[in-house]
């Protein structure tokens, strides 16, 4: 099941499950739109994969799946 990573890995922004500025890659690797905007050629910097927006749990699902509490929080540099 999708991890649901609660922050953006470069800024630290918090992304909640619904929010629709989350990307990640396939390893789940999660950032804001903000951060991927600034990124060459749209590639993940932990493992050089494409983005793609994170799917939106829903809401009333979101209780029984909640995020996951690890923050992985990462500056690229
Ligand atoms: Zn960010
Ligand atoms: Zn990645």
């Amino acid at each position: 099941m999708l991890e649901l990573r609660p922050t953006c890995e470069n800024c630290n922004k918090l992304l909640p499950p619904e929010s629709a500025e989350a990307l990640i890659c396939s390893f789940e690797c999660t950032f804001c739109s903000d951060c991927v905007a600034k990124l060459p050629g749209n590639a993940c910097p932990n493992c050089g994969g494409n983005f793609e927006k994170r799917p939106v749990r829903p809401s009333q699902l979101v209780t029984k799946y909640p995020p996951t509490e690890v923050v992985t929080f990462k500056p690229i540099s």
